[in-house]
């Protein structure tokens, strides 16, 4: 079913398969920060955040958000509809951390009475800067209608998660997600995993997530693992 390499990205690689509708997403050990300026690998990453993304998706989906994902072809691969990507990055904020509390005079930590959505232009080339929705408009990234759902989506998403990961005694103080377009509708796409949230342990404070390989804070594999238990201890049985 699977088929040739579609695209390689810094942490997952796109096949075709048999049906242009569908897409196979490879999770890779591959590890990059900082516009792909720092990069290294992890054992077993790619598979935790397989499986950790796999059963956000399936929790998202029972709540009533649509996804592109339909199964998992392997412990690493899932299969996901072919969307057209929305290019903007989606950052709910739940507390101040990271680029927020170097950009604006926030404390790291300050928490944030409601939740905080930044708009980002996913660009390499441009670092990703701060969108409007004019600027988005303008670019012809998104329409109004499509921004003003995305944000909505994304609040909504952001709500059933703190309290999904509260439940598993983590705190949420931000995550990346991005959207795509099926058939004219907006779906969520790409992953939900330890690469792409902060995840901070709700006892120690300790960061469980890329954090750890961004600023050299320890073992990210073992942390990475500590996460899929909580999320999905089914796999280690
Ligand atoms: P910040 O703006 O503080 O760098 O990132 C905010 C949140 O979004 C963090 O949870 C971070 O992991 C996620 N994020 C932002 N941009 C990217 C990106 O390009 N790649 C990944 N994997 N995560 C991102």
């Amino acid at each position: 079913m699977k088929k040739e390499q579609l695209y390689s990205g810094k942490a997952k690689t796109i096949y075709k398969t048999d049906d242009p509708k569908k897409l196979v997403v490879e999770f890779r050990d591959s590890l990059t920060a900082f516009d792909g300026k720092k990069k290294s690998e992890a054992a077993r990453k790619g598979y935790y955040n397989a499986q950790i993304s796999r059963k956000i998706f399936e929790m998202l989906e029972k709540e009533g958000i649509k996804t592109h994902y339909i199964d998992m072809v392997s412990d690493t691969e899932m299969l996901v509809d072919a969307v057209e990507i929305v290019l903007i990055e989606v950052i709910p904020r739940n507390i101040a951390a990271g680029s927020i509390t170097r950009k604006y005079p926030i404390k790291e930590g300050t928490v944030f009475k409601k939740p905080v959505v930044v708009l980002d232009y996913k660009s390499d080339e441009y670092s990703d800067p701060m969108l409007n929705e004019d600027i988005a408009v303008a670019m012809g990234v998104a329409t109004y209608e499509e921004i003003a759902q995305i944000r909505s989506m994304a609040l909504k998403i952001n709500d059933i998660l703190v309290k999904y990961l509260d439940s598993k005694g983590f705190l949420l103080p931000d995550f990346k997600l991005e959207f795509g377009r099926k058939d004219g509708e907006i779906v969520l796409a790409d992953e939900i995993s330890c690469d792409t949230c902060r995840l901070w342990d709700k006892s120690t404070g300790q960061s469980m997530d890329k954090d750890i390989f961004r600023f050299d804070k320890g073992d990210l594999s073992k942390a990475y693992e500590e996460v899929a238990r909580r999320i999905v201890p089914e796999i280690f049985k």
